[in-house]
């Protein structure tokens, strides 16, 4: 039985044809990529802070349980506490604990993947306790009910419009095509929010383990705020988030910005140690970390993989991958979107409900060049294929067809006459679906490559043949 997932399909064939989502997401690709081009262009040595970056990572991975035992210790000893969460329902048990223990009825929250990793918004609703968000693009996609579609701009696929309708629909707002219009306006209901609040949760950027210093990095101001108005912030963090020393958070600084959005730093980088404390004005009166595992430990223990964990959540693999560009992050079904998605959230949810994502790819590699810790997104995705495809119970979401076509290639690949057959025979049957310079009409198992984009008849002689004799090929191949 063909065991082919259709989600993903379904999804963006849904997000394709949805008009006002490939308006923003035709506006916001060349932007982004413009703003993080422009911004690694001022960089004096940008490939080997990258190098860096991958080591740093490499590194801290290798001794990961020695760097998060630091980091307890050292916020424990500046008044803080630690938490550990095996698990998502770990995670938010924990949360909502503190929450109880702290009475608090309001909770403002800045943007943060790990919390929609775990699903805290709705853990806390269902307990009677309101959590707003305070980024603004969160804040947004919290009133039209939607999960963010990108790490950095959680309402990229939001057109101007669409949010002042939103703000009418909330909040009775006039509606308006100005965007500081409604910046002022959503910040008229934040403020308020803000002092109302019980308590404050954030995500983490980074967490140094000789200092015990909590680094989070935002642009709106919203995170200091939810960090120090509230009695108590709670921060979640991945367990993958440790980093050694400041030094090596110098790198890091350099690198996160400019990858997300061209920014040489963001406006606001918070270096947080700890509750306030006496004779100090600022800061909560509790601080508590969360370090959340779920499925990490997993992935740290797969040499294969294992560089999954190096990801700092700069989104620019999203911003660069042009299966993203085309459908968003909403049809990828899951918090995390885009390539750092198709590798991750297989590793971490039941793998049979995540199969179709590493399948969503060109294996292009525009993602790994920009990703700014060097991370081989494309190799990631072509190791879970092939585990899918070796899975007995689970041979991942390809048909047979597919999979007897592949196996053939490959065999081809193996034998040069055979290839060269194959590749004689594929000339002749083109014939009647060539247009022009394209094929057309192609039957099944092909057709669906031609259904959106233009396939491109095979040439009259190979590649390897126009090759032959040329410098570096020095086999002897039959000119076809
Ligand atoms: S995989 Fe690389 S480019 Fe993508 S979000 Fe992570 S760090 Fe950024």
């Amino acid at each position: 039985m063909d065991v082919r997932s259709d989600r993903i399909r379904e999804s963006s064939r849904a997000a394709l044809e949805d008009r006002d989502l490939q308006r923003a997401l035709g506006r916001a690709g060349p932007l982004l990529k413009s703003m993080r081009n422009a911004g690694m262009a001022t960089l004096d040595r940008p490939e080997a802070l990258r190098e860096r970056a991958h080591a740093v990572k490499r590194e801290t991975m290798a001794r990961l349980d020695e760097m998060l035992t630091l980091l307890e210790s050292r916020i424990k000893e500046q008044g803080g506490q630690v938490h550990w969460a095996r698990s998502a329902d770990e995670a938010n048990r924990v949360i909502l604990e503190l929450a109880r223990k702290n009475r608090a009825r309001s909770v403002v929250k800045g943007k943060s993947m790990a919390t929609e990793e775990i699903g805290v918004n709705d853990a806390l609703s269902r307990s009677g306790i309101d959590v707003f968000e305070t980024d603004l693009g969160e804040f947004i996609i919290q009133l039209a009910g939607e999960p963010p579609s990108h790490i950095a701009a959680p309402a990229i696929h939001k057109t101007r419009q669409q949010v002042s309708a939103l703000f009418a629909r909330h909040f009775g707002a006039e509606p308006t095509d100005s965007i500081p219009e409604m910046t002022r306006f959503a910040r008229r209901i934040l403020r308020e929010r803000f002092l109302a609040a019980d308590m404050g949760i954030t995500g983490v950027n980074f967490a140094v383990a000789s200092t015990g210093t909590i680094v989070l990095f935002e642009n709106e101001g919203n995170i200091r705020l939810t960090t120090s108005l509230p009695r108590t912030h709670v921060a979640v963090m991945g367990m993958e988030k440790v980093i050694p020393t400041l030094e090596d958070l110098d790198v890091f600084l350099r690198l996160l910005g400019r990858s997300a959005t061209g920014q040489k730093l963001p406006s606001y980088v918070s270096l947080l140690n700890g509750p306030r404390r006496t004779g100090e004005r600022d800061g909560p009166e509790a601080f508590h970390l969360v370090i959340l595992d779920n499925g990490r430990t997993r992935i740290l223990g797969d040499p294969e993989l294992r560089e999954t964990l190096y990801c700092i959540k700069c989104s620019a693999c999203l911003s660069f991958c042009p299966v993203y560009l085309q459908i968003g992050g909403h049809a990828y079904g899951w918090a995390y979107s885009g390539p750092i998605g198709s590798v991750l959230t297989p590793q971490l949810v039941d793998r049979k409900r995540a199969c179709d994502l590493p399948y969503a790819c060109t294996l292009c590699g525009a993602c790994a060049e920009v990703c700014p810790v060097k991370i081989d997104l494309p190799r990631l995705m072509v190791a879970l294929r092939r585990r899918y495809q070796e899975s007995p119970e689970w041979p991942g979401p390809s048909s047979r067809v597919e999979r007897a076509g592949m196996e053939l290639y490959a065999k081809a690949l193996e034998h040069p006459a055979l290839y060269r057959l194959v590749s004689r025979l594929a000339r002749i049957v083109q014939v009647p679906f060539r247009r022009g310079d394209r094929l057309v009409h192609l039957p099944p198992p092909f057709k669906g490559w031609a259904a959106h984009r233009a396939v491109r008849p095979l040439p009259p002689r190979p590649f390897h043949s126009r090759s032959a004799g040329s410098p570096g090929h020095p086999e002897e191949v039959e000119d076809e």
